[in-house]
């Protein structure tokens, strides 16, 4: 092929069309109309709806009990309290993932440990959980993390071995299916964000699932108090009337309302992104230099609605252009190319030396005994700590329009076959790529 002028250095663009194949969520009329009703019937603070999506949706994932929120950063918080998770617990956790994974335990006077990922799946590595398990160990939280479900089998395996609980966060993998069952039915509770950016996006609003009444139960005292008359536990009740952790956590019925029309719309529109999202990869599965991440074939795992679509970098493979100036290129071609994931938590200082609420130590090690030191609790994660490196974000396609599709993985092909022009000036081998949000650093992909 011939070499081609890359737009970056001055050439013609790959991407010409301009079309809404990223606009997310579609907002129908049918979404209008029921968030008007709820406008006009000045029913925003009510439950009636909320209550109707939480069973409607509970029912689509297979299980007994939802419990909406107002994000899904309360209804972990929430699922971690329900869970049993207190004063001097501690909860493993991925490094690689966005804050409201783990963050809450210190709400809860509970320290969060961070495991590495395995960098195939960007999830907890099953390998990297078992030798972090102390007397001390409560739960462990499970991230399908950019919609990739974890390794459930091995995790389960473990955790039922220690008595922990596990709580998947599924807020990057509504619908998907780890073996062919749904990620949010394998541990005694899940979370979801349903906030805009999410797969299953209704607003800024979060669900958790359970199928045990105690975790249900407990749950509901502790942030929804107006729903206490749900409460039959004979030792939650002498509680009841006021909320156990001071926290109002009901969602919003515009979201509720817009969410049971999402839920109605999702599998087929999962459906197309599927087909999309397959599509491009299979466009780029041969590339030098970038390797589609999905699930193996004919293992019944999928990636649901392809939250935060990733890919793998092999700078080797391409005379070691960084990825910071490989995303430039593509970016500049018109496409989506956005280095990294998000940045590992463990070398934040939140979670190295602040002392959030005055103990005197940092926070991480305020409610262990004293002989707790901080060090102990600031091991270096190899995998975590390099990955945003090896992977980037792409274009998160919502339609299968197979023209628009090839437009843009010809904008990563003319840069592969170009990367060599792009070698002189790459000044970016060490840029600091990821952050603590993919959200705001993807809104073109939405
Ligand atoms: C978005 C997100 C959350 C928090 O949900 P909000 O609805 O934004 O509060 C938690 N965990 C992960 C992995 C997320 O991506």
């Amino acid at each position: 092929m011939a070499q081609e002028q890359l737009a970056l250095l001055g050439g013609e663009k790959s991407v010409e069309s301009d079309s809404d194949i990223f606009a997310w969520p579609i907002v129908t009329e049918q979404h209008e109309q029921a968030v008007l009703d709820v406008v006009r019937a000045r029913k925003m603070s009510g439950i009636e709806i909320t209550k109707e999506f939480e069973k409607r949706y509970a029912r689509m994932l297979g299980r007994k009990y939802g419990l909406a929120y107002n994000n899904g950063t309360a209804a972990i918080l929430g699922a971690l309290y329900a869970l049993g998770v207190g004063p001097g617990d501690e909860v493993i956790c991925p490094s690689i993932t966005y804050w409201a994974s783990v963050a809450q335990a210190y709400t809860l006077s509970a320290t969060p440990v961070f495991a590495d990922i395995d960098p195939d799946t960007l999830c907890i590595d099953p390998r990297d959980i078992e030798h972090r398990i102390t007397p001390r160990t409560r739960a462990i939280v499970v991230v399908h993390y950019a919609s990739m479900p974890a390794e459930m089998d091995a995790i389960m395996k473990i955790a039922r071995a220690h008595n922990l609980k596990v709580l998947e966060d599924a807020s990057h993998a509504h619908g998907a299916l780890y073996k062919g069952q749904q990620v949010g039915t394998f541990g005694e509770a899940a979370a979801f964000s349903l906030m805009t950016g999410k797969a299953l996006a209704i607003g800024e609003a979060g669900i958790l699932f359970t199928d045990d009444r105690a975790v249900y139960e407990r749950a509901i005292l502790f942030g929804h108090y107006i729903r206490h008359d749900e409460i039959t536990l004979d030792e939650l009740k002498p509680f009841v009337g006021l909320p156990s952790g001071a926290a109002k956590h009901r969602m919003h019925q515009l979201s509720s309302a817009f969410g049971l029309v999402q839920l109605e719309l999702y599998p087929k529109q999962m459906a197309e992104i599927d087909k999309a999202m397959n599509y491009f990869c299979d466009l780029l599965e041969d590339t030098a230099g970038i390797r589609p991440m999905r699930p193996a074939k004919d293992t019944n795992t999928t990636k649901g609605g392809w939250y935060y679509p990733h890919f793998k970098y092999l700078t080797e493979e391409l005379g070691g252009l960084s990825l910071s100036r490989f995303c430039q290129a593509v970016g500049a071609e018109g496409s989506i190319c956005n280095p990294g994931c998000n940045k590992p938590l463990h070398r934040h200082p939140l979670f190295t030396e602040q002392d959030v609420y005055g103990h005197g130590r940092p926070t991480r090690i305020a409610f262990l005994d004293d002989s707790a030191k901080i060090e102990q609790y600031a091991q270096p994660l190899p995998v975590a700590e390099s990955i945003v490196r090896r992977v980037f974000e792409v274009p998160w396609f919502k339609h299968h329009e197979p023209e628009a599709i090839e437009e843009h993985a010809n904008a990563y092909r003319k840069v592969i076959e170009n990367y060599q022009s792009l070698l002189p000036g790459d000044t970016e081998k060490e840029a600091d790529t990821g952050g603590y949000s993919s959200f705001f650093t993807s809104s073109k992909n939405t």
